[in-house]
């Protein structure tokens, strides 16, 4: 069997075939390799493995073929169409973790130390808000806070405090969908040798690409879109110093014991595959949706990014392909009406979690964001009769009229 050797020069193909290598029993998918370790010939070559002297598998906690595949897909796609300072393609390295939360773990324990501090936004994940509020000030390592739309404030924040060593931005963000600029931020950051990170989980990298606007980091929950189907739980890191990937990051990811598993890589390799079809019709469904809820009378509010009372639409439009498959809006008579409109759900799903084939509903206020104090919560535009919305992609007509018995 030939090995592929004509470029791909499609998102979808690359989705489809890289990271792929030829099995050698010919099984046409890489089988689920549920081994935790892996034969040496002889004891010599166990040293050259150890020494990385021949390259090869070793323990699974420290790497697997089934991991590996999703891995170098999904750094294939990171970087489509990127290139680097010198105009060549740009090279990026992926570890797969057990959860979002692990890679982002992973994330900021191998760039930060006691002393430092991370400039961030409003409206980050729950889960995001709570590690960098409540774990990390323990450790020495605090989060400054702010709207960080307002570039002269970054700018401010940077030059007055030389102890920040990270920005980090999550984008669209969680439930308002406010984006913050990458590029603008990114160049400011740079200025000033800042880190950069971005949570590109709401967008994918078929809508959203941090890495041309120079950015150091990204991270995805891959539990969301990049999975699709809602079968597994799982996160990556991407970096671009694949020096420090290889070493120090490596180094960390595996002391720290947040690998992934063979399933759920093979799981997360079969719905990146089909990415591209699924976001198309995820925004399509989306847009469709949002433009029905605009116009209905119990809803006072909609934020999504295809519309242009958003007040982040130019801001998405720049650095976005489409505006995603995430939505919120309010409804008029606060958590009594939003409590009725989700009980009265037929088809689409009450449940947390977003970037499945399946519409799912929320209330964050109750679920996702029950732990940020109300004051904080309604600050950042999450009021109690604020209803999250993953759009999914079922014949829209179906969504449409779900949502419009639940909304009598
Ligand atoms: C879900 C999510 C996370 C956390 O990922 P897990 O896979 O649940 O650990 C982080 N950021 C965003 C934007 C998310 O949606």
């Amino acid at each position: 069997m030939s090995d592929k050797k004509m470029p791909l020069t499609g998102f979808s193909s690359l989705a489809i075939h890289a990271g792929h290598t030829t099995d050698p029993n010919y099984a046409h998918l890489t089988p689920i390799y549920a081994s935790s370790t892996y034969v040496f010939d002889e004891a010599e070559q166990g040293m050259r493995r150890f020494s990385g002297e021949e390259k090869g598998y070793i323990y699974s906690r420290w790497g697997n073929p089934t991991i590996s595949e999703s891995e170098e897909k999904i750094a294939a796609l990171e970087s489509f169409g990127v290139t680097n300072h010198a105009g060549n393609p740009l090279e990026l390295k992926a570890i797969l973790h057990s959860s979002g939360m692990a890679a982002l773990s992973t994330l900021l324990i191998s760039n930060l130390k006691s002393g430092d501090k991370i400039l961030t936004h409003f409206s980050l994940y729950g889960g995001t808000q709570d590690l960098v509020e409540r774990i990390l000030p323990p450790l020495g390592i605090e989060a400054i806070i702010a709207d960080l739309r307002d570039l002269n404030k970054a700018a401010e924040l940077m030059k007055a405090d030389s102890s920040i060593k990270m920005l980090y931005l999550e984008t669209p963000a969680n439930p308002t969908l406010n984006c913050v600029d990458i590029e603008a931020l990114t160049n400011l950051a740079k200025q000033y040798n800042l880190i950069v990170a971005c949570d590109n989980t709401f967008a994918t990298p078929y809508l959203q690409q941090p890495f041309k606007y120079g950015v150091d980091y990204v991270f995805h929950s891959t539990t969301k879109f990049l999975n699709g189907h809602g079968t597994a739980i799982g996160g990556v890191l991407i970096g671009r110093d694949i020096e420090k990937m290889n070493t120090h990051v490596t180094k960390v990811h595996r002391l720290l014991g947040g690998n992934s598993n063979p399933f759920d890589a093979f799981l997360l390799t079969m719905g990146m595959k089909t990415l591209e079809v699924r976001m198309d019709r995820h925004c399509h469904n989306a847009m469709e949706v949002a433009n029905f809820l605009e116009q209905h009378p119990a809803i006072s509010k909609v934020n999504y990014l295809g519309l242009h009372s958003h007040p982040d639409y130019k801001t998405g439009a720049k650095q976005m392909r489409h505006p995603g498959a995430m939505l919120s809006f309010e409804m008029k008579d606060g958590l009594e009406a939003a409590k009725k409109c989700i009980d009265n759900l037929q088809m689409c799903i009450r449940a947390v979690s977003l970037g499945t084939c399946d519409t799912l509903l929320c209330h964050p206020a109750s679920m996702t964001h029950f732990s940020v104090p109300k004051e904080k919560r309604e600050l950042y535009g999450i009021t109690d009769g604020l209803i999250r919305m993953s759009v999914g992609i079922e014949n829209v007509q179906d969504i449409l009229t779900d949502l419009d018995q639940a909304l009598q």
